[in-house]
């Protein structure tokens, strides 16, 4: 059975530093009725599933992003009892409604490096390493059913003392593997309807960038994932310019996705770059140190939910958090570390006017005696608070990109350190 077509409309091209696209994916889903408003972020997910919550108290939360994001390095040595079930992923995880986009690796699993060969890409599951062909990911990718997946991509060039020579060979090898991935897609009736989304490579070198956007567009791809620009690989300044200079390349009509980028500053800064997709684990990074996100913004939030007022937040300052190009398992600007002593006894919400149901039912003091404790159950609330703050974020930022607010958005997430960029340019 065909499913209709994906459908990127956009409502709205704010010209200014960049270009902030306001934007609406729509005719998603078997019956084609779901659509998704962009900028916005996947739902991140394990094997289906958000990590620390059932399907059940998933959809007590409203408004979640309608695509869901498996990576294929969870799936790939499932493979075996996949193909003997036969119904595809979607029914296998138990999911609902949801639209499946399938990306290559976890963004919030690091891969080991220096495995990549001229015809083979490498993704790292529970088991270990597993060594994907361009035969055997389509043949995965058959399996799985998605509505959408990332083309297999050798994206090995994130680090900054790649040479010019392995990023030009990593930007042949993703379209010599693309190639390959439409032409087995082209003749697999199991994949009819089904949108592939080609990989921009080209590490930090702008030449490379504009040669594999130029080059991926050409073909004939649903919409593109910017690949090799995670946190950690290179600053802000570099990331801004170098995904301003992909998407001058790219088709105003498809979306663009950004991948490993979820920080909110820099979610901000590649959303006026003209971005439009972001994959949603940084709750899912948050929740894991035992933090809760709290950072504000009140320019808008859905009417179920009180409005954050600009002083109820506070938002500690971290010493060297923010220039820490390292290692993202560390804490940011915008989060608390519940396990602090200091909040054994805060009585308080994790955040104030936040509708979650953890600050609806639960105090500080609370949670942070359930972390204190290992108990399960602090996981579950902190991925339920993180969850709909984080989707509340951006929320906030398509309604200020709608009313032309968003440097007045920036300005509250961002608070000093905001203040200071703006008066720099
Ligand atoms: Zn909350």
């Amino acid at each position: 059975m065909a499913a209709k077509r994906m459908q990127f409309e956009l409502s709205r091209v704010v010209q200014g530093k960049g270009k902030c696209r306001l934007g609406i994916l729509k005719a998603l889903g078997s019956t084609g009725h779901h659509s998704m408003d962009t900028p916005g972020c996947l739902l991140y997910s394990h094997l289906g599933t958000v990590p620390h919550l059932t399907q059940e108290t998933l959809h007590t939360i409203k408004n979640l992003p309608y695509v869901t994001q498996v990576t294929l390095s969870a799936i790939a040595e499932h493979q075996e009892v996949l193909d003997e079930f036969k119904d595809g992923f979607r029914k296998f995880a138990g999911l609902h409604d949801t639209f499946l986009y399938c990306s290559l690796h976890d963004p919030a699993a690091p891969c080991p490096t220096g495995y990549t060969t001229n015809k083979t890409v490498s993704v790292w599951g529970s088991g270990g390493r597993i060594e994907l062909t361009v035969a055997k990911f389509m043949a995965l990718l058959k399996t799985v059913q998605p509505d959408w997946y990332q083309a297999m991509a050798d994206g090995e060039t994130w680090q900054s003392n790649t040479s010019r020579k392995r990023v030009r060979k990593s930007v042949d090898r993703s379209l010599a593997h693309l190639d390959e991935c439409l032409l087995v897609h082209q003749n697999s009736p199991e994949l009819e309807g089904v949108a592939v989304f080609g990989v921009v490579e080209g590490g930090d070198i702008l030449e490379e960038r504009v040669r594999s956007a130029r080059e991926t567009a050409k073909r004939p791809v649903a919409g593109f994932c910017l690949d090799g620009l995670q946190t950690g690989s290179l600053d802000q300044a570099l990331r801004t310019e170098l995904v301003s200079a992909v998407n001058t390349e790219l088709p105003e009509d498809k979306p663009r996705l950004l991948q490993g980028v979820g920080r909110p500053d820099e979610v901000l800064a590649c959303v006026e770059a003209g971005v439009d997709l972001f994959e949603g684990f940084f709750p899912f990074q948050v929740t894991e140190r035992g933090c809760a996100l709290c950072f504000n913004y009140s320019i808008c939030l859905d009417p179920e939910r009180t409005v954050l007022a600009q002083d109820e937040v506070e938002t500690p300052l971290i010493e060297n958090g923010e220039d820490n190009l390292e290692d993202q398992t560390q804490m940011t600007t915008f989060e608390i570390n519940l396990k602090d002593k200091r909040f054994g006894d805060d009585f308080g919400p994790l955040v104030e006017g936040c509708g979650c149901y953890c600050c609806r039912n639960h105090q500080r003091a609370y949670v942070h005696h359930l972390l204190v404790t290992n108990e399960l159950l602090a996981g579950v609330l902190l991925m339920i608070h993180n969850t709909v703050h984080y989707q509340g974020f951006f929320s906030a930022v398509r309604d200020s990109l709608a009313k032309d607010q968003l440097d007045a958005l920036k300005r509250q997430v961002l608070g000093e350190r905001g203040a200071q960029t703006v008066t720099k340019e």
